[in-house]
């Protein structure tokens, strides 16, 4: 029986979803699994069940799961508590592994982002009441957004947003097995795309809209449909590692609905430089890079973290 712990930091949940949705997988897997410690599914408080305790608290375990990344105390804390009572460390989901989609507040100050979200913001409704949330008994914000291997030692990574729950099978199946090491393939999107590829751009040449719809034949399989760059939709493909379509490395999720790839899974090995391997890969079709709106957001979008994205 192997002890296992699970926390979530700046999470959204979606990584644990991605567990559940082992499916029957999970099931079989489940005998040989204690899970410990699992606040999205168990009730546990940090600090005892009452309040009593002094010290944060997580039980030993053997393997540690982590989702989300880090952007305030709390997470920071609660990361190395997990890192300190487990052997091996999984970062699982792309806000864990790079930053994620809550690492786009790199780009902004901590007072942009509290007025944007207290004031601001398009679904607050203005009462005249202007809460400063300073005030409030909250974790205070870190100055960045951060990956969990920006602060301790990782083990394992498990990108995705959220991962494909076959890598998450994977990399317990591994566990069980012995085994230390789990790595997702270092190969692209585009590498596992199955769409037709001219190698040139489209007729019009005009870099599209995302939600513009693509020229395909809904009767006829994804493999009829020409590649979406070449339609002239921003498609992050070429720089975003592949792995959303599982260890079979199906057709992309986003491809399979015609829809381009935005970056889920992060670039495609730790040491790219997606924002240059991006402007390559539109030159190579003929389009002008100059003309691509919010280059560091968009290609940033899911791996603002590593210092990535910083103030603008
Ligand atoms: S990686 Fe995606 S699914 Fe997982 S916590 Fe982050 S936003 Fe949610
Ligand atoms: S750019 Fe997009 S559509 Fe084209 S091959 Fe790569 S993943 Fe497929
Ligand atoms: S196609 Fe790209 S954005 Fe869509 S799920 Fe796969 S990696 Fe993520």
């Amino acid at each position: 029986m192997v002890k296992v712990a699970e926390e979530w930091l700046n999470s959204c949940s979606g990584c644990e979803i991605a567990i559940l949705n082992i499916g029957d997988a999970l099931v079989d897997l489940l005998p040989s699994l204690e899970f410990v410690h699992i606040p999205v599914l168990i009730d546990k408080k940090y600090y005892g069940q009452t309040g009593e305790g002094k010290h944060l608290e997580i039980p030993k375990a053997v393997v540690g799961i982590v989702s989300g990344g880090v952007k305030n105390s709390e997470h920071l804390e609660v990361l190395h508590k997990m890192r300190e009572s487990c052997d091996i460390l999984i970062a699982l989901g792309t806000c864990a592994t790079d930053g994620g989609l809550p690492a786009l507040a790199n780009m902004y100050t901590n007072d942009e982002i509290r007025e944007f979200s207290y004031h601001d913001s398009p679904t607050t409704v203005d009462k005249g009441v202007r809460p400063n949330p300073d005030k409030f008994h909250i974790p205070h914000m870190l100055e960045h957004c951060t990956a969990l291997d920006e602060h301790v030692k990782v083990d394992i990574k498990i990108p995705g947003c959220p991962p494909h729950p076959e890598w998450i099978a994977g990399a317990v199946l591994a566990l069980l097995d012995g085994k230390t090491e789990f790595k997702l393939p270092e190969r692209s999107v585009c590498d596992v795309c199955p769409t037709k590829r001219e190698r040139k751009k489209s007729d019009t040449g005009v870099l599209k809209r995302m939600l513009e719809t693509p020229e395909y034949d809904p009767e006829k399989p994804v493999s009829d449909m020409r590649c979406l760059l070449e339609q002239g939709f921003m498609c992050l493909g070429p720089v975003t590692r592949a792995g959303c379509g599982g260890m079979q490395a199906r057709t992309p999720r986003c491809i399979s609905a015609r829809v381009p790839c935005r970056g889920c899974y992060g670039p495609v090995r730790e040491s790219a430089l997606p924002l240059i391997d991006y402007v390559s890969a539109l030159a190579s079709v003929g389009y002008d890079p100059a003309k691509m709106p919010d280059r560091r957001g968009f290609l940033a979008r899911f791996s603002g973290g590593h210092g990535v994205l910083k103030k603008i």
